[in-house]
Order: structure tokens, then sequence, then C-alpha cells
């Protein structure tokens, strides 16, 4: 039943992590990305050193660690994909704020937000601060966070609108202390080695998706968008315009604005509503600059560069391990991303390659490739890169936030404790919100 369920919420049910193989020598492994849709819980130890041929303290030969991903893959349930390292940290990184200061060697971002070690994960707005931090915008911890020179403010400032690629003004305190909380530190959102940017999936994020369709196979229906969910005694039906799927529960796991164009019967309560209302992801464009090979290595650089409030306000190299082609990524978030975004095309680039020129030479203003997304405007997904919400929400409805509404479950990443606003959190909820039907399913009344 929970496998129909899939047919559109497919995404909800992955698990992405790394294996460790418990007694055998793992750190001489690849590394390898183990993706299991039904829960990492279902794939015990003594499978995976099966599949590999390895008793517990054995050793892997080379040829036996070329085999790993194949031979993981292999597990009924599992589909592998390989994880690349970030290339590069030990180059120059530069800061663009007004005036170039080539060869900065790390951004200084000083002070991170205090308070969100001692927030409770699963209820931050239960803190005993909660309320004072919640009527409180991230604008105004800014404002208070004793940054005197405006060069660490811009920076500052395009970091944190990096994060919730909104106004900072319509973004609660707490909101960002509990994302703090949920990354285990303010460093490690913003860090490569350590951090969240440390690793790019082979093939690109969207791979791992494609893994587990194949998987699923015929259960995943595309171009099928869920128009309405109709709760009954004991059943759902959820409704698209070519399919109907009847089954004792469902998942809804997607954002909230795209939520509130789904038509619930019985209707969502006006709290719930009031929720979805303000949670908002906000813009973002970002941009690959695609050469035939990363130039900027040869000459010291690490490709990270930042310019707040520029056309680009922030690159990373996103080049793939083979090293060829050079690819950089260039972001801008918030009101700056709809501020270039009004350009004409024309114009956005001329900017944007100046910004490269300036950074990286004149090898950076002739790409073989510009992929440009305004992830905002995709109608599937809205914005960048997980909702957010204003002062006064979350102390107020934040328990409505995986609250079961009758037969309905609530998944993806702005439901998750951990790893909230990533794909590990997305993860991590589909895996909850499964566990809640499993273990807790008898749901009666329709109400959240
Ligand atoms: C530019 C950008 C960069 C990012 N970088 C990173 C990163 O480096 N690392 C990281 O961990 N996270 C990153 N994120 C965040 C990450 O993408 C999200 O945390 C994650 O995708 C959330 O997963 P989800 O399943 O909650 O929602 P989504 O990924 O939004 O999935 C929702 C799915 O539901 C579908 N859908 C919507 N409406 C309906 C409907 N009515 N019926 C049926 N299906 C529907 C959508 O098509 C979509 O496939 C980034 C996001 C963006 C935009």
């Amino acid at each position: 039943m929970i496998r129909r369920h899939l047919t559109t919420l497919a995404l909800s049910l992955l698990s992405v992590a790394s294996v460790s193989i418990p007694g055998a020598a793992y750190a001489q492994l690849p590394r390898v990305g183990i993706i299991d849709f039904y829960g990492l819980h279902k794939i015990t130890a003594s499978q995976v050193r099966e599949a590999l041929g390895v008793a517990v303290g054995d050793s892997l030969t080379a040829m036996a660690m070329f085999e790993v991903p194949s031979r993981l893959a292999a597990i009924p349930g599992v589909a592998s994909a390989s994880i690349d390292p970030v290339c590069c940290e030990d180059g120059k990184t530069m800061l663009y704020v007004g005036v170039a200061e080539d060869g900065a060697p790390t951004l200084e971002l000083r002070p991170p937000p205090t308070g969100a070690s001692r927030l409770p994960i699963d209820a931050p707005w239960t803190a005993t601060r909660a309320a004072e931090w919640d009527a409180r915008s991230v604008a105004w911890f800014l404002e208070h966070s004793g940054i005197r020179t405006p060069i660490a403010r811009d920076l500052f400032d395009s970091v944190i609108r990096g994060l919730f690629c909104g106004d900072l003004n319509q973004v609660s305190f707490l909101n960002l202390l509990m994302l703090v909380r949920a990354s285990g530190g303010f460093n490690t959102l913003v860090s490569i080695t350590g951090g969240y940017q440390e690793n790019l999936v082979v093939g690109g994020a969207g791979s791992i998706a494609r893994c587990v369709a194949d998987e699923l196979g015929d259960a995943v229906r595309l171009n099928t968008p869920v128009r309405a969910v109709r709760q009954q005694a004991d059943h759902v039906v959820v409704e698209s315009a070519a399919l109907t799927v009847s089954a004792r529960h469902a998942v809804v796991a997607i954002p909230a604005a795209l939520a509130l164009e789904i038509a619930f019967d019985p209707v969502l309560p006006e709290d719930r509503l009031t929720l979805y209302r303000h949670s908002t992801a906000g813009p973002e464009t970002k941009t690959l600059l695609v050469y035939d090979e990363p130039f900027w290595r040869a000459a010291g650089f690490s490709g990270q560069s930042a310019g707040p409030k520029s056309a680009s306000e922030v690159t990373i190299d996103s080049s793939p391990a083979a090293g060829k082609p050079g690819v950089l990524a260039s972001f801008t978030f918030g009101p700056i991303a709809e501020q270039y975004d009004a350009l004409d095309v024309g114009e956005r680039r001329r900017l944007l390659l100046a910004a490269m020129v300036e950074r990286f030479g004149p090898r950076a203003g002739a790409p073989a490739e510009i992929i440009e997304t305004p992830w905002w405007k995709e109608p599937w997904t809205r914005g960048c890169s997980m909702a957010h919400w204003s002062p006064g929400i979350l102390t107020k409805y934040g328990p409505l936030l995986r609250q079961p509404f009758g037969r309905v479950h609530w998944a993806g990443t702005e439901t998750a404790t951990i790893s909230y606003g990533a794909i590990d959190g997305a993860v991590r909820s589909g895996e909850r919100a499964a566990d809640e039907i499993i273990h807790h399913g008898a749901h009666g009344a329709a109400q959240s």
C-alpha cells in the first residue's frame, strides 16, 4: 500500500548515506553512497558483508574495492551513487566587496549565531527563549551582531541571505537558530571540508532520484501532479488528472506553496493554512559556467569567490572529479537574485562575465556554455533552498509541521529535524513519515 503512495511521492522515502561495514577495513573503501529507499535499517551489516564477500576484520583487495559500488547496488532495494569530493580548498579564495581583495585566505564569518546548541532539535519553539527569538528577525540579528566593518557586514549578510534566499526582515531569528541546530553548527552550513559543500554527487543530485526511479519502475508516475486528496473513514483517495490512487494513508512531501494548491477534503484547518501561507522559499539563481577545463586552478585559485550584491555573489568550483570540463557555479540570492533577474538576459550575462573576468582572468569571459536556473520560477519547486518562516510563525504553528492530518502525513525537508533544508533532511523526513504510518498508523478524525 505504501508503495502505491510512492507514485507521486517517491522521493520522500529515499535514504542516502555512506555505508559503514562494521569490522571490515572500511577506511580503504572508496566513497560510496548507498540509497535504500525503504530506510537504512532494512540493510543489515551482514547483507553488506555478504554482498562484498568479506568477513568481519577482512581487508578489501584492490579488485574488491573496484567492485564495491556494483556489488552493493545488487542488494535488493539498493541503488548506488558515487560521491566526489569538491575541488579545491587549497587555492586562493577571492573576496570582492567593492574593492578586490585577491587572495583573502578564508571567508571570515564571525560571529556565528549563539543559542542554537541549546535548542530542542525536535521542537525549537519550546526553548525557554523561543518567543523572544521568534519575535526577532534575522535582519535584527545582523544589525546587532557587532560586526563593524562594512565588508564583513556585507559578506555575513550575503552568506545568511544565501541560506534563506529571502528578505532577512521576513525571516525569524528562531528559524536561523533552528537551521544552525539542524545542521550541527554554523560552520557546517557554510564550509566545504566537513561541511555541506564537501561532496558532489556524480551526475548531479538528480541522478539519485533517477537511481531510485529505476528501482521503483512503473510505480513512479511523472507529469502526474496530485490535484486533490480526499479522506474517507478508512482510506484516502489521491487524485490527479490521469490517475486516482486509493490507500490507507498518504504522505504529502512537497513544498508548502504547492501543497496550498491541492484541494483537501476535508479542507485544511485555518492554523495549518496560516503556517503554509507563511512558509516561503525565496529567490535564488544558480548559473553554471562551463569551460573546457578548470583553468583557474593552475593560477592557484580555488574557484571560490564572494562578491556580495554583485551579479555573482558567490562562486564555487563544481567541476567533476575527472577534471574536465571546468565548471564554476555562480549564485545570487533573495532580493539580489530578483534585481538581476529583472535585467534582460544580455545585460545580466554581460555583468556576470565581467565579474568572472575580474576574478579569474580573461578566459573566464568565454565559457563554452552558460546554464542559468532561477529556481523560484521553477513551477514544481518555487524557491530556494527550503521554506523559511517569518517572525511569530514557528512558536505559534511550528508544532503542526509534522502533525498528521487524519490519514495524511507530512514529509519534505521543511518537516525535518536533523538537516532541515537539505536533501538529507528530506530523506530523513520520509523515513519518519513511513515510520509514523507503519508503527502508529491508526488515525481517526481528519483534523490537524
Ligand atoms: C539551487 C539549489 C541548490 C541546492 N543545493 C543543495 C545542496 O547542495 N545540498 C542539499 O542537501 N540540498 C540542496 N538544496 C536543497 C534541496 O534541493 C532540498 O532540501 C530538497 O530537494 C528537498 O526535498 P523535498 O523532497 O523536501 O522536496 P523537493 O525536492 O522539492 O521535491 C518535491 C517533489 O514533489 C513534486 N511535486 C510538487 N507538487 C506536486 C504535486 N501536486 N503532485 C505530485 N508531485 C508534486 C515536485 O515535482 C518534486 O519532485 C538545494 C536547492 C536548490 C533549489
